[in-house]
């Protein structure tokens, strides 16, 4: 059965190219030029994958996101203007699935919806394990972190971060390795989004609890050492 794709974006231009590309490709496409359209038509649930731009009439994109996840789990790819980290960082933790920056190769853009399609088939099952540093525990089964014995709220992709350096504590993580796996792809260029969740967690935990918890690698990226 073919792949039905929502295409949510006002600049006609935009949306009739990757409507025409992706037909192109053998998905059947829907298009939506405002938020308020965009956020109903992905709920009404006859569509795979939602194609949703930021700034929109009516709702804007990260709107839209916030309130369609309260319902959906859609796979949701964000159309995001060149150099606004912010949008990109508040998209992921509202949960979209990736996002391209515009303007965008129409292959880059292909290979995207491939891959959200594909994650979305199984989520990762955890053990149980539980991971320390210091006073610091993480249970990815009840997704909690404490610090000797306070909660520390963390969104997901801080927390998917925290677990990934304490997974791999005393080996050092290059931010393309943070971003492929903590983002799920290889986002080639847009390594200050790492920064962005570095700083969000040493302001939630190094700070907040006077530690030196996650190290700099000059260079290279970062790490949490044994104590
Ligand atoms: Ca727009």
């Amino acid at each position: 059965m073919a792949i039905r794709v929502l295409i949510v974006e006002d600049e006609e231009q935009i949306a009739r190219f990757v409507e025409l590309e992706l037909k192109h490709e053998g998905y059947v496409t829907g298009k939506a030029a405002d938020g308020r359209t965009g956020l109903s038509m992905a709920e009404s649930g006859e569509y795979d994958i939602v194609l949703l731009d930021i700034m929109l009439p009516e709702l804007n994109g990260l709107e839209v996101l916030r309130r369609l996840r309260k319902t959906s789990e859609i796979p949701v790819i964000l159309l995001t203007a060149r150099d606004s980290v912010m949008d990109k960082v508040s998209g992921l933790d509202l949960g979209a699935d990736d996002y391209v920056t515009k303007p965008f190769a129409i292959e880059e853009l292909l290979a995207r919806i491939r891959v959200a399609l594909k994650k979305k088939g199984g989520a990762p099952k955890e053990d149980g394990t539980k991971l320390t540093w210091n006073d610091l525990t993480v249970d990815p089964a009840a997704y909690s972190v404490t610090y000797d014995g306070v909660p520390v709220e963390l969104s997901k992709r801080e927390f998917d971060m925290l677990a990934l350096l304490l997974t791999n504590k005393n080996i050092v993580l290059s931010r393309d390795t943070l971003l492929q796996k903590v983002c799920g792809y290889d986002y080639v260029g847009e390594t200050n989004v790492i920064d962005v969740y570095i700083r969000y967690l040493r302001t939630k935990i190094d700070e907040r609890f006077g530690v030196h918890m996650i190290q700099t690698i000059r260079g290279v990226g970062y790490v949490i050492k044994d104590e």
